[in-house]
C-alpha cells in the first residue's frame, strides 16, 4: 500500500508572518486527519518559521528549489544539508516553472534528486507535457525521456524517499485539472516507465502525485483513484480552510 501525500507548493507567496498566521489557522481544520501523509513548500525565508509553527504536528515541510553541490561559489543557491540543517525534510525538484523560467534541464534535475537522496532529503520531482506537446501526441515520449532521465543512477532502495509528480503543464494555474481518468492512465505509463530503471518491485513502491488545479471540488475524485498517490497542490493550498478541504477529500 502506498500512502498518499498531499503536498502545498506555496510558490513566491507567504511572508514568514503569514506563513505562521496559515499554520495557526490550518492545524485546528485538519486535526484527526492522519489519513494521509501532509507536507508544506514555503519559499525559502518562510522556511524556519514554518517548521517552528508545524513542530509536533507531524507535518512535513520543505523546500521548493536546491543546489546539487554541497556548498560552493553559487551565488543565490542553498543546498540538501542546508536545508537539512534547518529542519526541512523535503524538497520539490523540476518544477515546470524552474524549467520554463530558469532554464533547469533534465541533467539537472537527476543531480538534484541525487543530491537530495544522499543528503537524506525526501524529493517531489514534477514532470509533465505541455499543451502543444500533448495535442501533438507526444505526451509519452516526453514523459518517458523525463522518467528515464530523472531516475538515471538511483538505487531502487531509495524508491521511498523521493515520489514523482505528474503535472501537466496546462492544467498548473489555469484551473482546468486533468480528468482522474486522464491522470490515472497517464500515471500507469509512467510507472510503467519507471520500472523500465528501477524494476518492477520498487516501480510498484513509487508514489505518483498529481498536480496541476487541484482545487477542493475536484480532489476527491482525483486523490481516491488508486494509481493517484495524492497531490501536489499550488494556488488552491494557500487558503487554509481551501487546503484543509483538500487535505480531508
Ligand atoms: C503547481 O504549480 O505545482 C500547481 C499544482 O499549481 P496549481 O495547483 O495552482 O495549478
Amino acid at each position: 500500500m502506498r500512502k498518499k501525500l498531499i503536498a502545498a507548493n506555496w510558490k513566491m507567496h507567504k511572508t514568514p508572518r503569514e506563513a505562521a498566521a496559515f499554520v495557526h489557522d490550518f492545524i485546528p481544520l485538519i486535526s484527526r486527519h492522519d489519513r494521509d501523509e501532509i507536507a508544506i513548500l514555503p519559499p525559502f525565508i518562510s522556511l524556519s518559521p514554518t517548521i517552528d509553527a508545524l513542530r509536533g504536528t507531524g507535518i512535513a515541510v520543505g523546500a521548493q528549489n536546491m543546489h546539487w553541490q554541497k556548498e560552493g561559489a553559487f551565488t543565490g543557491e542553498i543546498s540538501a544539508a542546508m536545508l537539512i540543517a534547518i529542519g526541512c525534510q523535503q524538497v520539490i525538484i523540476g518544477h515546470s516553472e524552474r524549467r520554463q523560467y530558469f532554464g533547469e534541464t533534465d541533467i539537472e534535475v537527476n543531480r538534484k534528486l541525487r543530491s537530495a537522496l544522499q543528503g537524506k532529503l525526501k524529493a517531489i520531482v514534477c514532470i509533465g507535457e505541455s499543451f502543444q506537446e500533448r495535442e501533438s501526441g507526444l505526451t509519452e515520449r516526453v514523459l518517458s525521456r523525463q522518467v528515464a532521465a530523472t531516475l538515471g543512477q538511483i538505487c531502487c532502495a531509495d524508491v521511498e524517499n523521493f515520489c514523482l509528480a505528474y503535472e501537466p503543464l496546462w492544467a498548473i494555474g489555469t484551473g482546468k485539472a486533468a480528468t482522474p481518468e486522464m491522470a490515472a492512465e497517464t500515471h500507469s505509463f509512467i510507472r510503467q516507465e519507471a520500472a523500465r530503471t528501477l524494476g518492477d518491485p520498487a516501480a510498484a513502491r513509487l508514489r505518483i502525485l498529481y498536480g496541476g488545479s487541484v482545487k477542493p471540488e475536484s480532489a476527491t475524485a482525483l486523490i481516491s483513484k488508486e494509481e493517484i498517490d495524492g497531490a501536489l497542490v499550488g494556488s488552491a493550498s494557500l487558503d487554509p480552510e481551501s487546503f484543509a478541504r483538500i487535505v480531508k477529500w
